[in-house]
């Protein structure tokens, strides 16, 4: 994505982000739309956050023993997710979702595991058998270097059907060890879950002994003060965190069920670990930033968010641009259709050429987008009037641009 491989052009090598601006290696600004992935919630160097890193980091970096900041992060996750009883710091997303169905398969002693087309969850083997292609149904890799032994055990549905969570749970009676879903799916575009798909997602996982863990790598922190558990309330067996939680630095975690969690080594036989997990200059920034996000700071971010999805698609209206402003909570994404967007296959019959188009407009005009028509755009509380204004000062160029695009 940092490439620029899905819109073509050279990628922008930032140099320095203040707020809700990067600026670019030739001095060039842009109001910034990714936010690291998610991560930026408060903007770039927030005063807080640099300072509390500051004083972690003139302490040492790394000690390798247990320490006061993961301590208190990890009582902040609990303090704010209800269904998390006993959480483990790791430093990625990656990681989390990893051990997360490491310690479901130990749990279960099944060795198979439900995903969904379209939903991410990291660089893990088993879980990057996903990209909607008919292959990809099979559980058969999509990456060169996944071999079709580890990917074997992996089962690829369609996002939004139950159904075919009930065929995967009668086809392997007794084999699953876990369903994975994004809470809310921000990595084919944003496609929030159907009214009461994850909570029939939790009772076909409990009916048939199945750990039910939900990814809030993205969304946790983020789409609420309890991330999308605080928006549909549905209880996860295991959840996942990650982006927010470490205020830019690497910071993740993986947590929920206390007797669950009672089968991770030490205590229990599944094993897992990091040299650098709960690093005390990550836990510092993370704790710093949750510690800022108070009600306010998510009533402020949801405003900018609607705000900005009631231009975008003014703008694309009325140049005639078939389009969805698609949103999740505070997260929102544009397809380019008309059509409904409820899964990986439709989403990937939108114009892209149409996006590119928008994209490079936007660039030029000194607004950075996430390079990439199926993944979420972010805002922070520091996407003031001014940044908003720049916005929509840009919007009726890359609207027209879009308009105008061939494939
Ligand atoms: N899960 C979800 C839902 C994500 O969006 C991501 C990253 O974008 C990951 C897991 C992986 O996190 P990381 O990039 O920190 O390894």
């Amino acid at each position: 994505m940092r490439a620029f491989r899905a819109v073509g052009g050279t990628p922008r090598f930032m140099v320095s982000g203040t707020g809700p601006y990067l600026t670019d290696a030739d001095g060039r600004e842009y109001v910034d739309l990714v936010c690291s992935w998610g991560p930026m919630i408060l903007g770039h160097s927030h005063p807080e956050v640099i300072a509390a890193v500051q004083e972690a980091v003139s302490r040492g970096t790394s000690f390798g023993t247990p320490g006061e900041g993961e301590v208190a992060l990890a009582e902040e996750i609990v303090a704010r997710i209800e269904p998390v009883e006993q959480v483990r710091l790791v430093s990625s997303g990656t990681e989390a979702t990893m051990s997360a169905i490491r310690l479901a398969r130990g749990f279960t002693g099944r060795a198979k595991v439900v995903k969904f087309a379209g939903c991410y969850h990291g660089h893990v083997d088993a879980l990057l058998a996903a990209a909607g292609s008919g292959v990809a149904t099979f559980g058969l890799p999509d990456t060169p270097g996944v071999t079709g032994a580890t990917a074997g055990d992996t089962v690829v549905l369609p996002y939004n059907d139950l159904d075919a969570v009930r065929a995967a749970f009668a086809a392997h009676p007794g084999e699953i060890a876990c369903v994975i879903t994004e809470a809310s799916p921000g990595n084919m575009g944003v496609v929030p879950p159907a009214d009461g798909f994850n909570a029939g997602l939790k009772e076909l996982c409990a009916a048939n002994g199945a750990l039910y863990i939900s990814d809030e790598v993205m969304t946790g922190f983020r789409t609420s003060k309890a991330g999308w558990y605080g928006v549909d309330g549905v209880r996860p067996d295991l959840m996942t965190f990650g982006k927010v939680m470490g205020g830019g630095f690497p910071a993740a975690a993986f947590g929920g069920r206390g007797d669950v969690m009672a089968h991770l080594a030490p205590a229990g036989p599944v094993y897992q670990a990091g040299t650098l997990s709960g690093n005390p200059i990550a836990t510092a920034a993370g704790l710093a930033q949750l510690r800022l996000l108070d009600d306010a700071a998510y009533a402020k971010i949801d405003a900018v968010s609607a705000e900005l999805r009631s231009l975008v698609g003014d703008a694309l209206t009325k140049e005639g641009v078939a389009h969805t402003v698609s949103a999740a909570s505070n997260m929102f994404s544009v397809f380019f259709t008309d059509q409904p967007v409820r899964d990986y296959e439709d989403a990937k019959k939108q114009d892209v050429f149409r996006f590119t188009a928008f994209f490079h407009s936007m660039l030029e005009q000194g607004v950075y987008l996430p390079p990439s028509a199926f993944e979420s755009w972010f805002v922070s509380t520091a996407h003031d009037e001014r940044a908003v204004e720049r916005i929509a000062a840009a919007l009726p160029a890359a609207a027209r641009a879009a308009s105008e695009a061939t494939a």
